[in-house]
């Protein structure tokens, strides 16, 4: 569909590349590539459904601050016990960064930042019911940093070494964006799941995204939404520099100091496509997402869990029995 419109309207090209899934990494966007991702093979099973525990885990708030790059480059270790944290990060942000907009039936403004803000708090709850630790990079309209000046390419990578920076300081396990997209073609609409296969949990990232992309069609399906399956794709696709052609959020970007966790951008529909941004604009829609979003990443974690078992717990020293005691003369 795409390169067929290329070649019927060429004097929109230019238009249309930049503004595709301009939403969908925070960067200056181009389509550079439509190859498919890397042929790592993972076959993602049923998800488990999470088992809400008694009190929820605390979630982990953080104000506006700016934080130091995370000084140690070592990868957040891949296995270990739960509880697991999940940095939520919703897309765009504050009075300069909007994202996609697009409109409902009724001629409403859609805002990304404000749907992808609800999605994010919604399943930030649902995380935290279903007994995972998270942290919300952005649970208001707000940047990390300032992002006042019309220079978008310097504010854009601040801004996501911000948010990165958090999660790296807080360990996060995972690393969840969330993004409505948004395109010049207002035909194009569906739901697409980015990962980055460069990095040494590459494949780690793309059984997260596998996971994800899953729940989310099956979602929209089960909300009678007709689903169009864009897929898990890399990262790179859409990065535009050939010199970092990979996200800033889940990349390894010269002078960027990168996330150092599995990570995944999720454009769940375009706002610009009437009938996806309709649903997009229904709280009914944006819960079952969130719902999706959850279950993709705990079938995640139920993965991992099989993929390397624990190692079994030494054996338990046997209690010595306690000496006799000599108080029986008083029961009798
Ligand atoms: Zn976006």
């Amino acid at each position: 569909m795409l390169l067929h419109m290329r070649l019927l309207v060429p004097a929109f090209v230019l238009l249309a590349l930049l503004v595709l899934v301009a939403c969908s990494t925070g960067e200056p966007s181009t389509i550079a590539s439509t190859r498919e991702p890397a042929s790592t093979t993972i076959t993602p099973t049923p998800s488990a459904q999470p088992t809400p525990s008694a009190e929820p885990t605390p979630r982990v708030t953080m104000a506006p601050v700016v934080l130091a790059p995370t000084a140690s480059p070592t990868p957040v270790p891949i296995y270990h016990a739960p509880p697991y944290m999940v940095a939520i990060e919703a897309g765009h942000g504050g009075p300069n960064w909007f994202g996609a907009v697009g409109y409902d039936a009724d001629g409403n403004r859609l805002i990304e930042k404000d749907l992808a803000l609800d999605t994010a708090l919604r399943l930030d709850e649902l995380l935290r019911e279903a007994g995972f630790e998270t942290l919300v990079v952005r649970d208001g309209d707000f940047t990390l940093t300032p992002f006042a000046s019309a220079d978008y390419r310097p504010n854009m990578i601040a801004e996501t070494q911000a948010r990165v920076d958090l999660a790296n300081a807080a360990q996060a396990d995972v690393l969840v964006s969330i993004h409505f997209n948004g395109a010049v073609y207002s035909s194009l609409r569906g739901t697409e799941t980015y990962y980055n296969p460069d990095r040494s949990f590459g494949a780690e990232s793309y059984a997260l995204a596998m996971f994800v992309q899953g729940e989310l069609l099956g979602a929209l399906a089960g909300l009678d939404h007709e689903v169009n399956d864009r897929g898990v794709r890399n990262d790179a696709e859409v990065g535009g520099d050939p010199d970092n052609a990979h996200s800033y959020l889940l990349g390894t970007n010269d002078g960027f100091s990168p996330s150092l966790m599995p990570g995944i951008i999720s454009e769940l529909l375009f706002l610009s496509n009437p009938e996806d941004a309709a649903r997009a604009a229904e709280a009914e829609t944006r819960q079952g997402l969130a719902e999706a979003l959850r279950d993709g990443i705990a079938a995640y974690f139920a993965w991992l869990s099989q993929r390397v078992p624990p190692p079994t717990p030494a054996p338990a020293p046997v209690a010595a029995p306690p000496p006799a005691q000599c108080c029986s003369f008083s029961l009798w």
